[in-house]
């Protein structure tokens, strides 16, 4: 941490009493805080959340923590890519006063009882929101949203935020925390913002730092996918099976196409996936259009698990 070079008008803090200090600085001077949590390695899908944040807000503060508790111990919690200088300078590039403050709190400070990646040896406080934590990403992540539930719920506690800013490119987590916030009575307002996607429709990820330019190439076949059901769907295919068949193909596609490459790495779908837009229930048949549907797959390209998604018709996403 010495070695980082704070921007000029960024306050960054590591202890959250420093934090909570300036954030009571805020408030004697009655101007609201928006917050955005992070896991870091920003990129312009975090940025497009902070720029939404502080047109809305007087002040805008980050977290940016990789936070354990939502890594399985085979996941890539210590690969996961930190990048806090180049973070720094990328909010600073946003010019004066967009980012406030970013809290970069130690692993220790948020989980005074330790944390261990094993569920089964886990102490201390969590919270999980029931219903909607273990279809689509739970399957394969079990406790990935009990870990993301609590890490917000501490740092909801810890920013006091006004607003509160997430990306529909990880869709299930905003139906999640939509829940959570309403169900615990925080005093925050939640907002979704839109997927960011390079030029070519690839949704911006952190982990796409992981693809090898080939593997870059056929990421694209996700949000292909998604745009043809997308497509489909409006020229009024009802049936989410056939949807979702032909979404799936898409996908097998570039699958074959790779595996003629013979690069030693190939894609593997792990769900692809109709749910309904009030409370994720998977459809199988008739999309109700009054509902409107979540449409999203995970899929693996070499070892890396992108996930993306469209909404039709989901009306409820904002609170
Ligand atoms: P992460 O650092 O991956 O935990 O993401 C922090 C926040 O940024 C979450 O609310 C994500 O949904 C959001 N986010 C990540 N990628 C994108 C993107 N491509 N477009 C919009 N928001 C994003």
């Amino acid at each position: 941490m010495n070695s980082i070079k704070i921007p000029s008008g960024i306050k960054v803090f590591n202890k959250i009493a420093d934090f909570r200090q300036w954030r009571r600085s805020i408030l004697m001077d009655n101007k609201t805080l928006g917050y955005v949590p992070t896991m870091g390695a920003l990129h312009q899908g975090h940025l497009a959340l902070v720029s939404s944040a502080k047109k809305q807000c007087d002040h805008v503060a980050l977290s940016i923590f990789v936070n354990p508790a939502q890594f399985a111990p085979t996941e890539d919690l210590h690969t996961y890519p930190r990048t806090l200088q180049e973070d720094l300078d990328k909010l600073s590039g946003l010019g004066e006063g967009v980012a406030s403050a970013v809290l970069v709190p130690q692993v220790e400070e948020m989980y005074p009882a330790g944390i261990n990646l094993d569920v089964s040896k886990q102490k201390g406080t969590f919270v999980e929101v029931l219903g909607l934590s273990h279809q689509l990403e739970g399957i394969t992540r079990p406790n990935f949203f009990r870990g993301v539930a609590t890490v917000v719920s501490k740092f909801i506690n810890i920013v006091q935020p006004e607003h509160i800013y997430f990306g529909q490119k990880d869709i299930q987590q905003c139906f999640v925390i939509r829940d959570m916030i309403r169900d615990l009575h925080f005093p925050t307002q939640m907002h979704i913002c839109p997927t960011v996607r390079d030029s070519n429709g690839l949704a911006l990820s952190s982990r796409n730092a992981y693809l090898i330019p080939s593997q870059k190439k056929y990421a694209l076949a996700l949000s292909q996918s998604l745009r043809h059901m997308e497509k489909l769907y409006k020229a009024g295919e009802n049936n989410a099976t056939e949807l979702v068949k032909t979404g799936t193909d898409i996908i097998e596609k570039a699958k074959k196409e790779v595996e003629q490459l013979n690069e030693g790495w190939s894609m593997r779908i792990d769900y692809i996936s109709i749910n309904s837009g009030n409370g994720l229930k998977e459809l199988k048949d008739n999309i109700p259009r009054e509902d409107g549907c979540v449409i999203s797959m995970a899929v693996f390209v070499g070892t890396t698990r992108l996930i993306d998604n469209i909404c039709l018709d989901v009306k409820e996403l904002e609170q």
